[in-house]
């Protein structure tokens, strides 16, 4: 039996994708919290609106992209063993596209700084496109990968709510309010200690914040704890505002 920590998306698609193979069934979620989801939360206001406390609806200004894929179709590829994702975007797509649109979107998916971030480990399709094409809206696909944003009527929850439907449809059990304390590596097995009681299991899929695994591991494994804690997190903060059309200004 395979143990898959948390039921955000990463660890409700590896459940999912998990499905495709019968080594690992049968197969248990563990969340900590009462829902799945983990940081895709739509709140909904008694209005109806939606206000996305995690991922959200993205829209591209059109004119920057026509203005966006001349650039690119005219510019020459580069070969650079790898580069900051405001350097690669300036450079194929323009001063433009990086600072408003790739920067904003960079942020609003990992709170990164795009003058730091590494294109090749963020977006290697992109980089690899250049590498082959010499241009990255040559390949059709690219188009649809870089530029294809797109909304959720309902909010973005739907997602992971659907996920966990079509798992548990398929005889995964997700278990919620259970939370993972400790991680011990046997030989033959893990022992997992979930809400004060020790639980085997034959493998264990991690899904959770790398800091959270980092106190799971701390007495068998104090090095690699240490490695997860080294890696760096940014605060995010969010904020909405709902303003009525009664006090908008309707253009004469
Ligand atoms: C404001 C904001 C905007 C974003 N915008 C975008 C975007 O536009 N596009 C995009 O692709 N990404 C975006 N992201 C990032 C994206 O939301 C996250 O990368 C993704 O949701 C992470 O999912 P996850 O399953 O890896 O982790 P999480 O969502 O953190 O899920 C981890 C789960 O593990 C559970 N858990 C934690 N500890 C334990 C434990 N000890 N035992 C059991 N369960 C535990 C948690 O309760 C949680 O449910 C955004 C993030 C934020 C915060």
């Amino acid at each position: 039996m395979t143990a898959i920590l948390g039921a955000g998306m990463s660890g409700l698609s590896a459940a999912y994708y998990a499905l495709k193979t019968s080594k690992v069934a049968p197969l248990v979620v563990l969340e900590a919290t009462n829902r799945v989801g983990g940081w895709v939360r739509s709140i909904k206001q008694p209005d109806g609106t939606i206000f996305e406390k995690g991922p959200r609806i993205i829209r591209a200004n059109y004119q920057n992209i026509l203005h966006a894929l001349w650039k690119d179709l005219t510019t020459s590829r580069v070969s650079k063993d790898d580069e900051s994702i405001y350097s690669f975007m300036e450079r194929r797509f323009g001063r433009d596209i990086a600072e408003k649109i790739a920067a904003p979107i960079l942020c609003g998916i990992c709170g990164g700084d795009i003058h730091e971030l590494s294109a090749k480990s963020f977006m290697p399709k992109l980089v690899e496109f250049e590498k082959e094409h010499g241009s990255v809206f040559k390949v059709e696909r690219a188009k649809k990968e870089a530029w294809n944003m797109w909304g959720l009527q309902g909010g973005f929850e739907q997602l992971p709510q659907a996920l966990a439907q079509n798992i548990a449809k398929r005889g995964v059990n997700i278990k919620m309010e259970n939370n993972c304390e400790q991680i011990i590596f046997n030989k033959n097995s893990v022992e997992l200690t979930v809400n004060g009681k020790v639980e085997k299991y034959s493998h264990v899929i991690s899904s959770l914040p790398a800091k959270n695994l980092a106190d799971l591991v701390q007495e068998q494994h104090p090095e690699l704890s240490k490695e997860l804690l080294d890696i760096p997190t940014v605060t995010i903060a969010v904020a909405y505002y709902l303003i009525h059309l009664l006090f908008l200004k309707t253009p004469t």
